[in-house]
């Protein structure tokens, strides 16, 4: 099955569909990476406060898949914003993967009560320069964020990793992206399970007429969108099922239906708005 890729400011291309590990404990990463890997995955979304880095890293060794054929981000967490921190963070990161670079480092949230994400995005810069990152992006940074950052720096994030599924769209981040050519990339694409979308009768219908699942339904939207998307589940079967979505394309009139779930007043969002996490 052949993911489309697309290609990022930085020159590189990143694998359209990949396997997100957020609450993956760190005894089991190795295991559902593995699989992961097993199913076709190549592209891996992990972050150093998900405290699985080195199963994660396990689990690369043991595929024996050359490292070129991989796509791995990480992320900087809050409490390493200042100074020269984010070096310190990047090696510890890539010691724990078994890496020498990888493919996308993203500061993690804006924490903007620290304000120090300015100086975060600078040492990015640096960590990329260095040849420790191939691309350099972030997450959770809202427009007000991106603008800051690229005023201080006049660099364009390569991705914004942001909630963003069909109650939640983040229409403003999406159009600050195509207004600088920077991706976006969906975090809880499903939802996280915590609002029945899976269950909402616009998004059962378009399963019933292609023979789909609900979930490869959302996640078919959010590719058909031009988003990048790295579903997370413990069970292969899941694994499989959210990558098996190449073989059927949502009509114009099913992406305008699910486009409608949006009730465009942020109460669909299921995760911590930007400005209240630190
Ligand atoms: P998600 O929307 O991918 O939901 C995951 C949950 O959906 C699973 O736990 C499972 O219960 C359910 N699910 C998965 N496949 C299913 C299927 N086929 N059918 C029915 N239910 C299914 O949420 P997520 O894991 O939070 O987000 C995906 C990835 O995004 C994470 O693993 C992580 O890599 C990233 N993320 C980033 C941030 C950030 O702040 N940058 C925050 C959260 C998540």
């Amino acid at each position: 099955m052949s993911i489309p890729t697309i290609p990022l400011n930085s020159g590189h291309a990143i694998p359209q569909l990949g396997f997100g590990v957020f609450k993956v404990p760190a005894d089991e990463a190795e295991r559902a990476v593995s699989e992961a890997f097993e199913v076709g995955y190549r592209h891996i979304d992990t972050a150093a406060i998900y405290g699985n880095e080195e199963g994660v890293g396990a689990a690369i060794a043991k595929s024996g898949l050359p490292r070129e054929d991989l796509f791995i981000t990480t992320k900087l967490w809050n409490d390493r914003h200042a100074g020269s921190e984010p070096h310190a963070a990047i090696r510890e990161s890539l010691d724990k993967l078994g890496l020498e670079a990888v493919d996308l480092y993203l500061v993690h949230w804006p924490a903007p009560a620290n304000d120090q994400y300015v100086n975060a995005w600078e040492r990015m810069i640096e960590i990329r320069d260095a040849g420790l990152a191939r691309s350099i992006g972030v997450s959770n940074h809202l427009p007000e964020h991106l603008d800051r950052i690229v005023a201080a720096t006049g660099v364009v994030p390569a991705v914004d990793q942001v909630e963003l599924h069909p109650a939640y769209q983040q229409r403003d981040v999406q159009a600050w992206g195509k207004a600088h050519g920077m991706h976006v990339e969906s975090w809880g694409p499903l939802g996280q399970g915590k609002y029945p979308l899976l269950e909402n009768p616009v998004v059962t219908a378009a399963a019933e007429a292609h023979g789909a699942t609900p979930a490869q339904v959302v996640i078919r939207w959010h590719l058909q969108n031009g988003l990048i998307v790295f579903p997370k589940s413990s069970r292969k079967e899941r694994m499989a099922e959210n990558f098996d979505v190449v073989g059927f394309e949502l009509s114009a009139q099913e992406m305008a239906a699910i486009d409608g779930l949006d009730p465009q007043d942020g109460s669909g969002r299921v995760g911590t708005h930007p400005s209240e996490l630190n």
